[in-house]
């Protein structure tokens, strides 16, 4: 695999590096974490200049490479990440382009990059989180609409979103994962009560989700009913495999500021800290490799990356964990104060082991359905 850049991409580097210089000084602070509202116009509004400046579709459309150098390019810049839009851009939209009819792409593709329309992730339920297709929520048909009932849990943005990527039962009868339904929800449909949980990190970043016959129009439902297994393994595999791409550019930033920092306070002089700092920039230089790889295999099998992303998210998610105990260390005691900029991205590192489906159950992906080996349960 090719993995160098043509002359005509790095013209579209030396572009978009010339815009985020001239974009970037403009833009107001970001609001603080807990200000929900105000942190979905800014992530939105930051979207819309993408969008106004011709980048909004890079990270659908364009080959590979370009793809990956935005994702490089944007982070080196410090430009904001893609925040509230996460889901939207990053697995939903994806998934309506692969599994929607023309008419759902038609309506739900260009208001997320024009930055009009946020989405949320309405999967994990109380017990069906790891065991997805054990979930519960119920839909069932009356005339042109579903009726939806039950709860859904950890739905991050919930509080912000206009729309949902909702599993639901459709099909009580059938095999567990035979009978599950992919529809977009919309999220001020009566009937829907979201209630934010607060987390050991501060702000609320997710919330439960009631829904309370919640009437959703068939029109809405993404792939065929009871067929929304297979579509939720697209979903699965766009979240895992490339969705954290961009937050890999972000750690190795953060990994050449520790060693910044260490220089400053002293803390570079001791030499087991200097091997550890040297194996983290080994690890996120590979994992970038890997990025490009899953970019670059997703695009060679029909833009879906597939079952290889599990390898991606569980190293990843180790790598991020292992930078920020790293931090801890580079700091000392002033690891505890929230006012330093890596003490909340090292409590919000602790989740990434079971966001997007816990490290036990990457394991058994990896081992089932990458190596073949029988299933374990
Ligand atoms: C920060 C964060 C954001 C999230 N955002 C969203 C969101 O927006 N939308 C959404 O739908 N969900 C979201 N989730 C939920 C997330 O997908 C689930 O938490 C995750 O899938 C684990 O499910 P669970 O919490 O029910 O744990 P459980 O499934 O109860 O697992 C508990 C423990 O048992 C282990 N275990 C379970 N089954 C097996 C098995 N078969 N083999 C080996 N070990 C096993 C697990 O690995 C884990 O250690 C989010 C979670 C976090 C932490």
């Amino acid at each position: 695999m090719d993995l160098s850049y043509t002359p005509e991409e790095e013209e579209f580097r030396a572009r978009l590096r010339e815009w985020l210089a001239r974009t970037l000084p403009a833009l107001p602070p970001r609001p603080s974490p807990d200000d929900w509202p105000g942190r979905r116009a800014y992530d939105l509004g930051w979207q819309r200049r993408l969008y106004e400046a011709g980048y909004a579709g890079v990270h659908w459309d364009a080959t590979p490479s370009v793809r990956l150098i935005f994702l490089e390019e944007t982070e080196k810049a410090g430009a904001p990440y893609v925040g509230a839009n996460f889901v939207g851009l990053l697995h939903a939209g994806p998934t309506i382009a692969a599994e929607g009819t023309d008419a759902q792409r038609a309506r739900w593709l260009p208001p997320i990059l024009r930055g009009e329309e946020v989405w949320c992730q309405g999967f994990s339920e109380p017990e069906a989180g790891s065991d997805l297709a054990a979930l519960r929520t119920r839909a069932w048909r009356d005339g042109d609409d579903y009726v939806v009932s039950g709860s859904k849990i950890w739905t991050s943005h919930a509080e912000v979103a206009d729309w949902c990527e909702l599993l639901v039962r459709t099909g009580p009868a059938a095999p567990k994962h035979r009978g599950i339904t992919w529809l977009a929800l919309p999220m001020d449909a009566p009937g829907i009560t979201v209630r934010p949980l607060r987390t050991l990190a501060g702000p609320a970043e997710f919330a439960e989700v009631f829904l309370d016959e919640v009437r959703v129009p068939v029109a809405n439902r993404v792939g065929d009913e009871n067929d929304g297994w297979r579509v939720t393994m697209v979903t699965l595999s766009f979240e895992r495999g490339t969705a954290f791409a961009g937050e890999v550019v972000a750690c190795r930033r953060v990994l050449a500021e520790l060693a910044v920092e260490a220089r400053k306070n002293g803390r570079w002089d001791d030499p087991a800290l200097r091997r550890r700092l040297g194996r983290l920039n080994a690890e996120f230089r590979a994992l970038w490799r890997l990025t490009q790889w899953n970019v670059s295999a997703a695009e060679a099998s029909g833009g879906v990356p597939g079952a290889g992303g599990s390898v991606f998210k569980l190293r990843y998610s180790h790598a991020r964990q292992d930078l920020y105990d790293a931090a801890a260390e580079v700091l000392g005691p002033d690891c505890l104060d929230l006012d330093r900029p890596w003490t909340p991205d090292r409590l919000s590192s602790l989740a990434y082991t079971i966001a997007a489906g816990t490290s036990q159950v990457q394991h058994s992906i990896i081992a089932e359905r990458i190596l073949g080996l029988p299933k374990g349960r």
